[in-house]
This record gives structure tokens, sequence and C-alpha cells, in this order.
């Protein structure tokens, strides 16, 4: 099943084309603050597993006429694994990699949905890159969780975007700028997705194809993330793991159009856009 948010924390069911209304179930209401229904839905989802499945037989709106936000907009926390390819090791001139170096995290206010736009801070002579990477969400409370057991609390995948101003300050305020995390287009749960160790990720600016890759390339697998973060963090329904990126980051600039896909998961199209603010004293001066 696939699961969307939309129109002002309202949670659905994604059915081919047409977006279906959970949010009258009870504890997942969507005027709630913060907006975390999605987050009660997947922590009680045998509760509301079969209302979900009922849902698609009534009718929904087209996915064109809603606004998709963020399938997941108050996560816990997003945990995300820095050089875990090769390639784009070697590509960065780093020595670093996942299974020597651990995680970072970012903020959940940077986490926007398919329908918003990524905002550039106004930081002239500054390089920002698109990352894309397969976003593992969390479908159970645990710690340390053992690589065999990881898979059973694991919800769902979803596609998302680790922006990154390149540069020497600190790696998470340069990760952690308000829309820096693109994240959607829906939820795809585990059983629909299969295996995690053989989808193809596809980043392309402008129609360009910069970014073409494997996560059977992953230097951790998705087990041992899930595994290697609960060894340090309680992991709670809805956290969201950012897996690393492949090979062929690059810069992008305001007016591009930036498209990503990955198998069995989804797609989504961002614009770039410029924003007025962002400089500070540590970064563009104040
Ligand atoms: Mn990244």
């Amino acid at each position: 099943m696939k699961f969307v948010g939309y129109d002002g924390g309202r949670i659905g069911v994604l059915h081919g084309e047409v977006v279906h209304d959970l949010s009258g179930l009870p504890g997942v209401e969507h005027r709630i603050w913060p907006p975390t229904a999605m987050l009660r839905f997947i922590k009680d989802f045998a509760r509301y597993e079969a209302a979900a499945q009922n849902v698609v037989n009534t009718p929904g709106r087209s996915v064109d006429e809603v606004h998709l936000e963020a399938p997941l907009g108050w996560p816990n926390k997003v945990i995300a694994y820095p050089i875990n390819y090769n390639a784009h090791g070697s590509e960065m001139n780093s020595p670093n990699r996942a299974d020597r170096n651990g995680f970072f995290l970012k903020p959940s206010s940077a986490l926007i949905g398919p329908s918003d736009s990524i905002v550039l801070p106004d930081i002239p002579g500054r390089e920002f890159h698109h990352e894309i990477e397969l976003a593992i969400v969390i479908g159970k409370q645990g710690r340390n969780i053992e690589p065999e057991r990881a898979p059973s609390y694991i919800f769902g995948y979803s596609c998302l975007l680790d922006i990154t101003l390149r540069g020497s300050e600190e790696r998470v305020m340069r990760k952690a700028y308000d829309s820096f995390c693109p994240f959607g287009p829906a939820i795809v749960t585990a059983d629909e997705v299969g295996n995690p160790g053989e989808l193809g990720l596809r980043l392309s600016v402008n129609g360009e194809l910069r970014q073409d890759g494997n996560t059977k390339d992953l230097i951790l697998n998705v087990s041992r993330m899930v595994s290697l973060a609960s060894r340090v963090s309680t992991l709670y329904p809805g956290d969201i793991i950012a897996t690393g990126t492949p090979a062929g980051v690059g810069p992008i600039k305001p007016g591009d159009v930036v498209d990503c896909e990955i198998d069995r998961v989804g797609s989504m199209s961002l614009s770039v856009i410029q924003g007025s603010a962002g400089h500070n004293a540590i970064i563009g001066g104040d």
C-alpha cells in the first residue's frame, strides 16, 4: 500500500492516481498540532489496516487535485548515513565511509513534500548539491535490533533528497536549512517494495541524468543501517533513515527542476527557487 500526506495534515491511501482520505479515523484526525497523524497511524497500523484497505472502495480525489505534503512531517528523528556508496566516496575524494563513520541527523523542520520547492539560501558563491537517497521508514519502537530482525521494524520506504551546502562548516548545519529534505511522494509499505537491496535510483536536473545508482552497491545495507542506528538511539514509529547517495552529485540553482525516481518506491519532481534569507555569521556573513 501507499500512504500520503496532503491538504494540511490529512493522511490518505494513494491507490492508482486517487487519494482516499483516512483522516476521519479516530486518532489520526488532521487538525492537530504538531501534525503527527501519520506517526500514530504507523504505530497502530494493525488497528487501521482493514480501514485502509476498505477506503479504496469509497470515492477519493485525483492526486493531481490535492496538495501533496511530506507523508511524515514530524518524525522523532531523521537519521542519515553519509558516504554509503564507494563511488560517491571516490567522487568526493573522501576516505570516509558509512561503515567507519556512522550516521548524522537532519532536522525534521527541513522536510518538504513533493508539491513544494527547494529554497536555496542567499549565499552567493557557494554550491548546493542534490543527493538522492532511499528513505527507510521505521514501523515500531526498538533498541539494539539485530540485523536479522531489522526487516520486522521497517514499515516502508520513500524517496528522499539530502540537499547539501558544500563546505567545511559543521555538516549538520550545512544540511539543516528549511526545505533541504524533500521526502515522498508516498510511503510504500515494505511488502510492496520487496527486496530493498536491488532498487535503482535515478536523479536528473532539467532532464539531464546526473545520478543513476542501485542499492545493491550500498556499503551498509538496509538491515545493518537499522541495527547500527538502534544501538545508539531508540527507534520510534515514523523515524526516517536516509541511506546515503550514489555517485553523480552536483550543483542545483534557482530555476532548475529536479526529478528523482526509485524503483517500486516512486518519483517526485521539485523546482528550485532562490530564497532571500539563510546567510549568517558563520555561512555567508551577516
Ligand atoms: Mn546524503
